[in-house]
């Protein structure tokens, strides 16, 4: 079984020549279907506007850009996620500081960012880790108080909720990935970044584009990070089964908990209270994960490890000089952490299988 098969629920294998044929006579980059996307997402999300970009690294670079962030500025981030909400900070010529997350819900620990707060600090990056939403109504509190920026980086979190509220329109900004395997992929990288700031938005819709609006009304300087259009024609023609697919995703979570429930040697995933987990990533908590993980292979069982490295535990960031230490839950996370199948298209009987060899492995 593989860890994920893009192409297992309907809706997702679409025909290229009428993608192509859709497009007819528009060009492949800005073309109309670009619009539309953005559009149909921010209508989905219920925020004003989104600036489709090349990819989620690069929509998070933008906003960081367009907000103001530079040298000698510091941003708070997760030391438990994906490289690029910690490298686009340096990209700025800012600082990342890592702040712990909570051992339960893998997010950011509100306690543990407002310990790293200086001065200096300009902004916080919340990441929806696996699908599980970081705690925004308090994060949005603490920024509030010491005027700073709240970003969401929403790259694993399509249509998380929060209440009645979709993440992603929590913060100042969020930045969105399409990148094929999240829960709503292209065919190949695209992004986007979303926001109620109407000024900011016109700013970051510039600055994806050279600095130019129009053609030659080049007002700064910017960067070249586009969606295409045959990218925006692919995501048009999916998102319509985005919740669909994410109650699919759901199902499967909860499939898999019910039948793990009884194994003392893992920690299922929980769900953070008056929010909706989409389960881009299903991670259990195992003990002899790296033993577990090859038992599965050996069963025909892929599984991945989401992430064999806490942030500020890779070569990257070893200036820094961190111990594991420094970030307990990030780096226990790192050694523990497996994650299962849990694609739409997943049947119950994988399902089952996964859970039986899993057991097996115990006894
Ligand atoms: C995938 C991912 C990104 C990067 O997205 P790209 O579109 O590949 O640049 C950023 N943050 C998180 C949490 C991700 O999972």
């Amino acid at each position: 079984m593989p860890f994920i098969d893009l192409f297992a629920a309907p809706g997702t294998r679409l025909d290229i020549t009428r993608l192509v044929d859709s497009i007819d006579g528009e060009p492949f980059v800005r073309g109309r279907k670009v619009g539309e996307f953005s559009e149909a997402f921010s209508k989905v999300l219920g925020i004003a506007d989104c600036i489709p970009t090349g990819n989620c690294t690069d929509a998070l670079f933008a906003i960081l850009k367009c907000l103001g962030i530079k040298q000698g500025d510091e941003v708070i981030t997760p030391a438990f996620s994906w490289i690029s909400s910690a490298e686009t900070v340096s990209l700025c010529n800012a600082v990342p500081v890592f702040a712990d997350v909570d051992p339960h819900m893998y997010v950011l620990d509100v306690a543990d960012v407002e310990k790293k707060i200086t001065a200096r600090t300009r902004a916080v990056i919340a990441v929806h880790l696996f699908g599980q939403a970081a705690p925004v109504a308090a994060l949005r509190k603490v920024c509030d108080k010491h005027n700073l920026l709240l970003i969401e980086d929403c790259a694993q979190a399509h249509l998380t909720s929060v209440g009645n509220r979709y993440a992603g329109t929590f913060g100042d900004a969020a930045a969105f990935s399409f990148y094929p395997t999240k829960n709503l992929g292209a065919y190949g990288d695209a992004g986007c970044i979303v926001t109620n700031n109407e000024a900011l938005a016109e700013k970051m819709r510039r600055y994806c584009n050279h600095g130019a609006l129009q053609k030659d009304d080049h007002i700064m300087e910017g960067m070249n990070s586009r969606m295409d259009t045959l990218q925006a024609a692919v995501l048009l023609a999916k998102l319509p089964h985005l919740q669909d697919w994410n109650r699919q995703r759901i199902e499967n979570a909860q499939h898999y908990c019910s039948l793990l429930a009884d194994i003392p040697f893992l920690k299922l995933p929980v769900v953070s209270a008056d929010t909706i987990h989409t389960f881009h990533i299903f991670a259990i908590r195992a003990q002899r994960r790296d033993q577990l993980q090859t038992y599965l292979t050996g069963q025909g069982v892929e599984t991945i490890i989401h992430y064999p490295a806490a942030l500020p535990n890779l070569p990257a960031y070893s200036y820094m000089r961190h111990q594991p230490g420094d970030f307990p839950v990030a780096s226990s996370l790192q050694d523990e952490l497996l994650s299962l199948p849990i694609y739409p298209g997943l049947t119950l009987a994988d399902i089952e299988f996964v859970c039986q060899t899993i057991r097996t492995f115990y006894a």
